[in-house]
């Protein structure tokens, strides 16, 4: 065999690889919590014309943090098996800090609260 082997399984870093990666990463459950209070879902759902992401950006949803191009595919969104399943997932409070510590036995244990979160209402 030669001394330059094809290497077989783990191929190293790839610059390449991890540009995919960060392209498709998005936002946080913690993240879309924060944006989900009030005063920062006005400022997302009423955001101004940007050219540079689908549909001008008038079209998010808070909840997945991705936008749409037109009314029409955030409703078909609205009714997706993706949509759902991640408004189930925000049903339950972000860990936090004072968690861990309860965890940790400091303080009381007291479990994560349900709450319903609910579709945005879709503008005409
Ligand atoms: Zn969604």
């Amino acid at each position: 065999m030669t001394r330059y082997s094809r290497k077989k399984g783990n191929h190293g870093y790839s610059a390449k690889r991890k540009q995919l990666k960060m392209r498709k990463r998005t936002r946080d459950l913690d993240e879309i919590d924060v944006d989900m209070r009030p005063e920062n879902a006005k400022q997302l759902l009423n955001q101004k014309i940007d050219v540079d992401v689908p549909g001008c950006a008038q079209y998010y949803c808070i909840h997945c943090a991705r936008y749409f191009i037109d009314n029409h595919a955030m409703k078909e969104h609205f009714r997706s098996k993706v949509h759902k399943r991640r408004l189930k997932a925000l049903e339950t409070e972000p860990y936090t800090q004072k968690e861990a510590e309860a965890a940790a036995g400091i303080g009381n244990y007291t479990a994560p609260k349900k709450r319903k979160v609910e579709t945005q209402e879709l503008k005409e």
